[in-house]
């Protein structure tokens, strides 16, 4: 039985609850329980806070964790990376407020920095040989310059919104995090044979990404051309209909390529589309 350590709430909760549903892994989750058994696979999920997974991953508690990449070097601990999972995408960045007068690093040189992320900013600061305090703050990082507690700050930034209501600035973009599984060092070759089952079902989730899969109607003198138009993963498949003139087209489409492709395909006279989901690619 293996047991993997997820964030019982916040960011990453839904986004992992719904990557462990889609490879087939439910459970029903009661607010105040830490452990719960999955049903669809073998494993128990363990609801921490993401600040604790690295050190419960690194330690054997759980054998696997689903976190932030930021949270696993911030931590600095001893866990394989096993996979980047698609989502929670952010970085770690310095900014200083917007009157600064900032031209360079140096600019950093002698100033208070806040942030939630101390031994990643020390690592950075030492690497670029910057000497600054650092303030660690738990909490509403971005308002510590404006309540005099700091000069600049370390921290999450994703679309930025939260800098700009702030009078800050980005100026140098640190780590680029999103969420990872993370495993113990050294398991059993019986535990390594379920996680290369588990991490199956996660690559195939995470290929199909983005990915639609579409049927048509097509004349059969328009086959030609709806070959040159649709990508597939191999070639598109063509089914023969009870009307000899016609065609049944199916294809697999990305989404950013899906509207132009579906308009060029009608100028050649399909008819019935019919767009899917695409849920999973094993390859
Ligand atoms: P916990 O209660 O589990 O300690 P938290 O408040 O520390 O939660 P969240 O805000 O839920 O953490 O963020 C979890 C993770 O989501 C972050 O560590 C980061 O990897 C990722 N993330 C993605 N975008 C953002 C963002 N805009 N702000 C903060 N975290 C983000
Ligand atoms: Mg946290």
């Amino acid at each position: 039985m293996l047991r993997i350590a997820i964030q019982a709430k916040g960011r990453l909760n839904e986004k992992t609850m719904s990557l462990l549903a889609n490879a087939g892994i439910t459970a029903s989750v009661g607010s105040r329980s830490l452990i719960a058994h999955a049903k669809g696979f073998p494993v128990d999920l363990l609801l921490l806070r993401d600040d604790d997974i690295p050190q419960a991953v690194a330690m054997g508690t759980a054998d696997l964790g689903i976190v932030g990449l930021n949270e696993v070097e911030e931590k600095g601990a001893d866990v394989e990376q096993l996979m980047k999972l698609g989502f929670g995408a952010c970085r770690i960045s310095l900014a200083v407020p917007r009157e600064s007068g900032y031209k360079s690093l140096d600019w950093f040189n002698g100033k208070k920095i806040a942030t939630s992320y101390p031994a990643i900013l020390s690592r950075f600061l030492n690497e670029q040989n910057i000497k600054a305090d650092i303030q660690t703050i738990t909490g509403s990082v971005e308002i510590a310059p404006a309540i005099g507690m700091s000069d600049a700050i370390f921290d999450i930034v994703s679309s930025g919104g939260t800098l700009v209501q702030n009078g800050l600035v980005e100026v140098k973009s640190v780590l680029d995090s999103e969420a990872v599984l993370i495993a113990t060092p050294g398991l059993s070759e019986e535990k390594k044979a379920e996680i290369n089952k588990l991490c199956f079902r996660f690559r195939s989730i995470i290929d199909s990404r983005g990915l639609k899969y579409v049927l048509m109607n097509l004349p059969k003198a328009s086959l030609e051309q709806a070959l040159q138009i649709l990508p597939a993963m191999k070639s598109p498949t063509v089914l023969p209909l009870a009307d000899s003139d016609w065609l049944s087209i199916h294809a697999v489409i990305p989404e950013n390529l899906l509207w132009e492709r579906i308009e060029q395909l009608k100028a050649i006279g399909a008819e019935g589309i019919l767009v899917l989901v695409l849920e999973n690619i094993v390859r």
